[in-house]
């Protein structure tokens, strides 16, 4: 078995932002000399997120609000703990939600995602410079 460790350098450009990050993560399963396995997609971070959806401009924007709001209910009179120490509770408390990586077969060379899936990096407590970590396993 081959291990690939591929990475790359997202910028992120508001607040709260949905960036589609496939075509970084096909690049590096393409320069992996990986033709069947397993691609693995984190981010090393605590306040973003790495999703697969759609690549629909609505859509982004509604992937957006969902991740402003989501957890705002939750917040109470007495606020989230953390915003005592840094003020980003909610975006910590989104990105556990929304999980820190995605798992996608590689098959003849190729992710085997359909024609409508996008991998995204949901960034909420931006703008910063995310790292994106694409691991790529097989043969
Ligand atoms: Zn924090």
């Amino acid at each position: 078995m081959k291990i690939h460790h591929g990475q790359a350098t997202v910028k992120t450009e508001a607040p709260v932002s949905v960036q589609n990050v496939t075509e970084v993560v096909t690049r590096e399963v393409g320069g992996s000399g990986i033709t069947d396995g397993l691609a693995i997609v984190s981010v090393p971070h605590t306040t973003c997120g790495v999703c697969i959806n759609e690549d629909e401009a609505g859509l982004r924007e509604d992937i957006r609000d969902m991740a402003q709001r989501l957890l705002s209910p939750l917040r109470g009179a007495a606020g989230f703990r953390h915003d005592r120490v840094d003020n980003n509770a909610q975006a910590h408390l989104t990105s556990v939600l929304l999980g820190h990586s995605v798992s996608l077969s590689v098959k003849d060379g190729k992710l085997q995602m359909g024609g409508w899936q996008s991998v995204f990096l949901i960034e909420m407590d931006g703008p910063r410079s995310r790292t994106l970590h694409v691991q790529v396993l097989g043969e």
